[in-house]
């Protein structure tokens, strides 16, 4: 075209398109959901836009939000239409080629090491899928302050753009047109189609319609030269006419005589039904939608579970719906910067409408990790971001997610058997459903357990509820995991303290001299080991009445044993020198321990200090 514009690829983009044309990935199909999700989110972006200003959505067919699916059989293009927000010119080139997204290279190298491109959405380049099916690609845009442009590529690493004088003019939004490659024909028959939007794009919000064919009958007016005339009479009508031979004989002979033929028509064929999972009562809800409803706002498309998930409609004041879920397993980067990330996976919807993935008003950091929705009657619609992010509701709506998500991990807990404090109960409800959750919550826990620590640093009202879901190791929990509620109940009479201790790992701290008359008294120390651990054990004071005592810090209390005077007593001489003699090295006072066996001696940190533990972390830090 002569007015176009060229341009390179961005380097990493131009990698990735390589890597999709060039791919064996036998699952094409994915590019169909990848574009239909794009359109999606661009519609939401219009609907959103024209809450605060109508005038957005322009008059007639444009108002309408809507997904349109075309096949052109001849020419072998498919093509997807929406009635979103359109892209610019600028648009056009930074999206579609010359930026590259955080995702694309984390991408690229997953792709270099067998990962899955099922993924590929998750990893914001959904749109570049499309040259898995096909060679040449059209994007042809229209946005509302801009004129009708041209996207083109044919993945050579160049791409091109022109103002767009000779296709009819789109009115607002965006069509794809994929000239699919000789050996994805299977794009252009209709029963994929509607099979692929069935499996993958049912929970997307607006309609999707396909150009669909209908083999209708047809009465034409027989023609009497035709000599095939009787024998293109289907059978029916002939026995029609045997039958009602005596009656309408006369009537039938004045009649003109007709024929019936198909006739191939199109119409616009609704594929999807869109009641929203999250507007249906709980109850209706199969484990399969759910499943399929976390897929999809996962972008992973895999075949594992959600860990679990809570489905409520939370009344009063502030009324809203939501569904959260646990995912299967932790994303890759989730601890990643997690002071100054912005990583919400929660959607926030106002009477249906979508208004935003990246409100961080709605859940604390600790809980990121839940993905779901939220969908709020209470908040209001017309209002700009920045007021609704200081909406008073949405105190409220946070509290009551947070106290739904830390049911839903109790739960997890409550409904593993492994968990259970009563071993009598365990046997009796030996089942099939059972096997199915057992260790279940040791899986939340490897994978989400640091969360749950960091939680109980940041939140100090949900404390005591994210500290009954902490688990660790003990001295005596063989190699399983426990919980401080099950420490407690095997807690020595007379012990008063929860006793621990940090370290780098559990090997080291089974060495530890300071475990030496704990072990041979048979008390249980908590070992932590995690990093975290020590930052932890600053806020988490006591549980349930108990005081956390680190038993390599000074107060540890044993109970009293008879002889501990005596010793003092006869000890006191050597330690008074001791501490003489050592009070140039920052040593506060020397006594006789009562946590050593065999060793003879040992330097304990003051009560208030840092913990050995915590100054190799802090110097590692540093360093
Ligand atoms: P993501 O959807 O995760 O942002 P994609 O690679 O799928 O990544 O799309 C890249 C960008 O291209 C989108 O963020 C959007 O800005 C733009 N885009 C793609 N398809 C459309 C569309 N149908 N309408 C408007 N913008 C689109
Ligand atoms: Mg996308």
């Amino acid at each position: 075209r002569s007015n176009a514009e060229k341009f390179e690829f961005q380097a990493e983009v131009s990698r990735l398109m390589d890597i999709i044309i060039n791919s064996l990935y036998s699952n094409k199909d994915i590019f169909l959901r990848e574009l239909i999700s794009n359109a999606s989110d661009a519609l939401d972006k219009i609907r959103f836009l024209s809450l605060t200003d109508k005038e957005v959505l322009g008059e007639g067919d444009d108002t309408k939000l809507e997904i349109q699916i075309k096949l052109d059989k001849e020419n072998k293009i498919l093509s997807i239409r929406d009635r979103g927000v359109g892209m610019t010119k600028e648009d056009l080139i930074k999206n579609l080629g010359t930026i590259a997204k955080s995702g694309t290279s984390a991408f690229v190298e997953k792709m270099q090491t067998g990962g899955d491109l099922n993924l590929i959405g998750q990893f914001g380049v959904g749109f570049y899928s499309v040259y898995l099916v096909a060679d040449y690609v059209e994007v042809i845009s229209k946005h509302n302050e801009d004129k009708q442009y041209v996207w083109e590529s044919k993945a050579d690493g160049a791409f091109a753009i022109s103002e767009d004088t000779y296709n009819e003019p789109l009115g607002r939004g965006t069509e794809i047109r994929l000239h699919l490659r000789e050996e994805a024909g299977e794009y252009l028959e209709e029963s994929k189609l509607k099979d692929l939007v069935k499996k993958y794009s049912e929970f997307i919000n607006f309609p999707i319609y396909l150009w669909a064919s209908k083999e209708v009958d047809v009465e034409v007016p027989a023609d009497e030269d035709e000599s095939s005339d009787d024998e293109e009479k289907p059978e029916s009508t002939e026995e029609e006419e045997k039958e009602d031979e005596d009656t309408d004989k006369e009537e039938d002979e004045q009649k003109p005589k007709t024929k019936t033929i198909k006739e191939t028509t199109f119409e616009w064929e609704r594929l999807n039904d869109v009641k929203a999972i999250w507007l249906r009562s709980p109850r209706e809800v199969t484990e399969e939608e759910y499943t399929k409803f976390y897929h999809s706002l996962a972008k992973d498309f895999g075949d594992e579970k959600p860990m679990a998930w809570s489905h409520f409609n939370a009344e009063g004041d502030v009324e809203f719906k939501a569904v959260l879920f646990v995912p299967p397993k932790a994303p890759h980067d989730l601890y990643e910067s997690y002071y100054n990330a912005n990583k919400s996976n929660l959607k926030l919807y106002v009477r249906r409408v979508f208004i935003s993935d990246e409100f961080d008003e709605l859940l604390p950091k600790y809980l990121m990790f839940l993905l779901g929705l939220v969908d709020s009657d209470t908040l209001p619609l017309n209002v700009s971001r920045e007021m609704l992010q200081q909406h008073s509701s949405l105190k409220t709506i946070k509290k009551k997610l947070i106290r739904k998500a830390l049911d839903m991990i109790r739960k997890l807990a409550e409904e593993d058997p492994d968990e259970s404090h009563d071993k009598d109960k365990k046997e009796v409800e030996e089942s099939k459903d059972n096997d199915e959750k057992r260790g279940q919550y040791t899986k939340f826990w490897n994978e989400f357990g640091k969360s749950i620590k960091l939680g109980i640093i940041e939140d100090a009202a949900n404390r005591n509820r994210l500290a009954k879901l902490l688990r660790f190791e003990t001295t005596k929990s063989d190699g399983k995991l426990t919980s401080l509620e099950q420490y407690i109940s095997r807690m020595k009479s007379g012990q008063k303290d929860i006793f621990y201790i940090t370290g780098s790992s559990k090997e080291q701290l089974e060495k530890s001299p300071f475990l030496e008359r704990l072990k041979k008294k048979n008390f249980e120390v908590i070992l932590f080991t995690d990093p975290v651990d020590e930052y932890l054990m600053q806020y988490l004071m006591d549980f349930e009445d108990k005081k956390f005592q680190n038993v390599s810090k000074e107060g540890l209390k044993l109970g009293k044993d008879s002889k501990d005077k005596e010793i003092k007593e006869s000890f006191k001489e050597l330690t008074k020198w001791w501490k003489d003699t050592l009070a140039s090295e920052n040593v506060d006072d020397v006594k006789i321990s009562n946590r050593l066996a065999d060793t003879p001696c040992v330097v304990v940190t003051s009560k208030y200090g840092w913990s050995a533990n915590m100054e190799r972390i802090m110097q590692s830090q540093t360093l």
